[in-house]
């Protein structure tokens, strides 16, 4: 009977809003097979804070002392299409189209060579408030897609969102980092071997400064290795 009901009100949906591909418009899919093609994975190894070409995106000797990170892994190419994609996961709330490009990111992390299955996932946390506000963590999503891959164990309660800042989008680098600073606690009730490398999984990288907090806090607990991962780099 449930099922029925679905059913009958995703029909009465698609005949409101008939369901468009998000780039080109056509009509029957959230991303046409056409578009889902230009999808395209990142194909650069860079030292994240000074952008130096490497062979695995770890942070290099320069920038080691301005940085708690020891490295970031970008799965996506920043093109208009993925932009899209994420910002219409985040602010209109289609996190279905993760799931469309679910084959492309498992690829993306099958192919990259930095790649463990003992890395623990750490989905960069929102605050309970703008949790509420959204009603999901696209962090968590991503984490749960990446982790399926290998089987990484998803750790989505060491790190815990302590302070309510307003959105990132519009500040420039300086004002990014003091909105940020002092956010975010690490949850002793929910600890993972000090031993294992932690990858802290966000959807975007801009000027790094949510990165940088994230690995702050982990670093001064006592963890040693903290690694990025996002699906685009801006
Ligand atoms: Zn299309
Ligand atoms: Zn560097």
């Amino acid at each position: 009977m449930r099922q029925n009901g679905n059913r009958i009100k995703n029909f009465v949906l698609d005949l409101v809003f008939p369901m468009k591909c998000i780039y080109c418009s056509l009509e029957g899919d959230w991303l046409c097979n056409k578009c889902l093609d230009l999808v395209k994975r990142d194909n650069y190894n860079l030292c994240p804070i000074c952008e130096v070409e490497n062979s695995n995106g770890a942070v290099c000797g320069f920038c080691r002392k301005n940085s708690n990170l020891d490295g970031l892994m970008v799965v996506l190419e920043n093109s208009q299409l993925n932009q899209k994609i994420i910002h219409l996961v985040k602010y209109n709330f289609i996190t279905e189209l993760l799931n469309y490009i679910k084959p492309k990111i498992f690829s993306c992390i099958n192919n990259n060579p930095n790649w463990r299955d003992y890395f623990v996932l750490v989905p960069v946390p929102l605050h309970r408030r703008r949790f509420l506000e959204r009603g999901f963590n696209q962090s968590e999503i991503i984490s749960n897609i990446i982790g399926e891959v290998k089987g990484n164990i998803i750790n989505n309660q060491l790190l815990a969102k302590v302070k309510y800042h307003r959105h990132q989008v519009g500040l420039n680098a300086k004002q990014r980092k003091l909105n940020i600073v002092d956010s975010f606690a690490v949850n002793d009730r929910c600890l993972v071997d000090f031993n294992k490398t932690l990858v802290i999984v966000d959807d975007v990288y801009t000027t790094g400064s949510t990165m940088e907090e994230c690995a702050k806090t982990l670093k001064e607990y006592g963890y040693q290795k903290v690694w990025g991962l996002v699906l685009i780099k801006g």
